[in-house]
Parts: structure tokens; C-alpha cells; sequence
């Protein structure tokens, strides 16, 4: 059985292969959040276009500003003002941050550190060339490539191309992916269940999951635990970039949704992962389309799309296959598992002065929602360990969707 890193790494490998050109379309930089690039983005100028003060101070040439030094000041220099004279030596000029230092200006010294009296202006230690000024073209030359094809949209490249006012942005469509459930004892969430009946949230959770990965759900109901249903329905989904199946891939006698897709000639990559929950996770390519079936316990779906589905969505927007977000913590209470499968336990990692601290949760297994809802991570324990000990080194997994 792979471990979950390789089952993960077949899924990049695979799907990798795979992916073709991505449509794309023009997108303004209000709307284009989380998309990834499929263009260039180059400077119109240099960055920044002048020499850019880092300060509120004055400026002076170096050798003026001696301790116990005083100069006139002869002016002032506001951000935006245009400033074409020179600084003439034995005096200074007031300067505001974002202000441009004129000529013959060698550094900004810090009101904090100066005193005034009238126009003179008194300083207390020497200054350094260049201290709190930022050289015109040293962020960025002008024409610089600045953001590049496959680059993930988020607010700091957003600023960046409003900066340079790159304010249409071409970006990669997000590719479709369609979520289907099974289950005979499945119902629609806004019907009401029988005693023994539970409602969809799998199509829910699922929904959530590909619009933070990046792609668009294609919700297309249930099917029935009968290979004519399942067949039909996937053979729908397979019309979509990418098929997410919840349900019907563990050991039971109505779990058909393997032979539904080898039926319509799928080829599997994997069909169970060495992890709880979640182990019977599938993965596969039919008609060229990457496959997954999760299991159906809520848990266990949620989680083996975040290790397998979520980067299968990445690489077909365009982008590489981000890291899981992972972090270190120590272990606030001793933790027992079986080995031979890599747990993710609900957990809550809380940040303790300068180390995390995790602590697994209460929970009644894969079907717990209710659990999952208190928790902001997943404590990995290794497939190796039965035992790990208060104060031990352990990894978390980030619930990245809401920490
Ligand atoms: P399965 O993987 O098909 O054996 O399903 C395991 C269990 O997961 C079922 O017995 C249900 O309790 C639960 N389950 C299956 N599908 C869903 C769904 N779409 N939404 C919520 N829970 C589900
Ligand atoms: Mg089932």
C-alpha cells in the first residue's frame, strides 16, 4: 500500500503529464484573486522611479550630518512634490517618506534623530551614504519581467501588477470538477431523511474544498449504489476537467464504484492509501480525465481530497502543485495509534510564546463532523509510531481554509 507522500506524488505525476494548455481569459486585478497567470507582467519604469525617502527626516550630503552638527533648512520636500533642484552642501532640507531626495543628497537622517530650532537644524550622530533611501531601479528595472506564466494570484502579486498598472490580467479559466456522491441511503440536503437516511454534506464539503483549491464545482447530485446509475452519472462527469466521487470504495457489497469506472475503461493508479482516515481512497484516469474516489465517511473524504484532489486542481490551473501546509508543533498530550497508517487526527495547534503547541481532539472517527468543526488542523502521526510522548516534535497539518 503507498504512503500517502507517494500516493500524492503519483497524482502530480500523472495529472502532470496530462495537462495541456489552459484556456484563459482577461481578468481585472479586482476580480482576479487566487487566479493563476498565464502572461507576463513587465515594469513600465524603473521601481522606484526616483530616489525614494524611506523616512520623515532630512536630507543632507553625508559629511554634513557630524554629531553635534548643524545645518540650515532650506526647504522642504513633500511625497509627490517634484524636485528638481539640488542640495546645496552645508545645508539640508526637510523630507517627508515617499518623497523623492534631490540631487546632491547622500542620505536621510531621522527627525528622531535631530533637534530644530527656528531653521537650524541640529544632529546628533554621523550618517551613513544611502541610509533610509531607497535607489531609483533598485526594486525593479524598467521592462523587468516582474510576474510570470503559472504564478498564483494573491494580494501582494495583485499590488504588484496594479503598480505597474498591469490592471487586466490574463488568466487561466479554473478548471471544472465534477462532485458526484453515491449512496442508497443518501438524500439531498434540503429534503428531509428517513430514520436511516443522512443528508449530502459530502457535495458541500466537497464544493467548499475545489473553490479553495481553485477550481469550479460542477455539483451532479447522487447516485444510486447500482453500476447502471453510477455509470451514467460519471459518464457526465467525465465531461468536466477533473471527477470527484465520495462513497462506494471501501470492502462493502455496494461499493461499485470502481467496477463502474473500470467498466468504462479507467486505469488505476492507486485504489487504497496507508493513512486513517481515508484509506480506501482512489485514483485513476478514464476517457483522460483524473478520477478520484474518496471514501464517504465525511472525515475521510475531506481529508484525502486536501492530499490528493487538491493538487491534481492545481496543476490543471496552470500552476505547480502547491505544498501541503504543514508545520512543526509540539505535542501538548501524549498520543496512541496503530501503526502501519499515517493518522490525521483533528487537532488544535495554538501558538505557545515562540513554539506551536497541538493537542488532538475528542472524536468518534471518520463520520465525526462534529469534531472537525472544533479543530484548525490534523495531527500527523507517523505510520511507525504507536506512541508519541507529551513534549515530543510532531507535524500538523493547516486547515488552510480557515487558519
Ligand atoms: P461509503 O464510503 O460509501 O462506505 O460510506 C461510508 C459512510 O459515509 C456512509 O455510511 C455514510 O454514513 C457516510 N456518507 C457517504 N456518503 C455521504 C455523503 N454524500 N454525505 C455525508 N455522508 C456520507
Ligand atoms: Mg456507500
Amino acid at each position: 500500500m503507498l504512503s500517502y507522500e507517494h500516493a500524492r506524488n503519483k497524482v502530480i505525476e500523472e495529472v502532470g503529464k496530462r495537462r495541456g494548455p489552459r484556456a484563459t481569459a482577461g481578468v481585472s486585478v479586482w476580480d482576479a484573486l487566487g487566479l493563476v497567470l498565464t502572461q507576463e507582467v513587465k515594469t513600465d519604469r524603473e521601481y522606484p522611479p526616483f530616489d525614494r525617502s524611506t523616512r520623515d527626516g532630512y536630507a543632507v550630503r553625508s559629511s554634513d550630518a557630524a554629531p553635534g552638527a548643524q545645518l540650515k533648512c532650506v526647504g522642504e520636500i513633500k511625497a509627490g512634490d517634484t524636485v528638481r533642484e539640488a542640495l546645496t552642501g552645508g545645508t539640508c532640507l526637510q523630507i517627508m517618506t515617499g518623497a523623492a531626495v534631490p540631487a546632491g543628497a547622500e542620505a536621510v537622517v531621522m527627525i528622531e534623530q535631530t533637534s530644530r530650532e527656528g531653521d537650524l537644524v541640529r544632529f546628533e550622530r554621523a550618517a551613513q551614504r544611502g541610509q533610509n533611501i531607497v535607489p531609483r531601479g533598485s526594486e525593479a528595472a524598467a521592462g523587468q519581467t516582474i510576474l510570470t506564466p503559472g504564478m498564483r494570484l494573491g494580494y501582494a502579486e495583485l499590488a504588484l501588477a496594479a503598480q505597474v498598472g498591469a490592471v487586466n490580467l490574463q488568466c487561466a479559466k479554473r478548471p471544472r470538477v465534477a462532485i458526484l456522491s453515491t449512496g442508497d441511503e443518501v438524500v439531498l440536503i434540503d429534503e428531509t431523511p428517513g430514520e436511516f437516511q443522512i443528508r449530502n454534506s459530502n457535495s458541500v464539503s466537497l464544493a467548499a474544498q475545489v473553490r479553495m483549491a481553485g477550481g469550479e464545482p460542477a455539483v451532479l447530485g447522487n447516485a444510486a449504489d447500482r453500476i447502471e446509475d453510477l455509470g451514467e452519472k460519471i459518464e457526465r462527469g467525465l465531461k468536466e476537467d477533473v471527477l470527484v466521487l465520495s462513497g462506494g470504495v471501501s470492502m462493502g457489497k455496494y461499493d461499485l464504484v470502481e467496477s463502474a469506472l473500470k467498466a468504462m475503461g479507467a486505469e488505476f493508479f492507486f485504489d487504497a492509501v496507508a493513512i486513517r482516515p481515508g484509506k480506501p481512497a482512489v485514483f485513476g484516469m478514464c476517457k483522460g480525465k483524473p478520477v478520484f474516489g474518496l471514501p464517504g465517511n465525511p472525515v475521510s473524504t475531506m481529508v484525502t481530497f486536501e492530499l490528493f484532489v487538491a493538487p491534481a486542481i492545481d496543476l490543471l490551473s496552470g500552476a505547480e502543485a502547491r505544498a501541503l501546509p504543514l508545520l512543526g508543533a509540539r505535542l501538548a498530550e501524549a498520543v496512541k495509534e496503530k501503526t502501519g497508517l499515517t493518522h490525521f487526527l483533528p487537532a488544535r495547534v495554538e501558538w505557545c510564546g515562540a513554539v506551536a503547541e497541538v493537542k488532538a481532539l475528542k472524536w468518534q472517527g471518520s463520520g465525526d463532523i462534529a469534531a472537525l468543526s472544533k479543530a484548525n488542523c490534523f495531527l500527523v502521526v507517523p505510520s511507525d509510531r504507536e506512541k508519541i510522548e507529551i513534549g515530543e516534535g510532531v507535524s500538523v497539518l493547516l486547515r488552510k481554509d480557515i487558519v
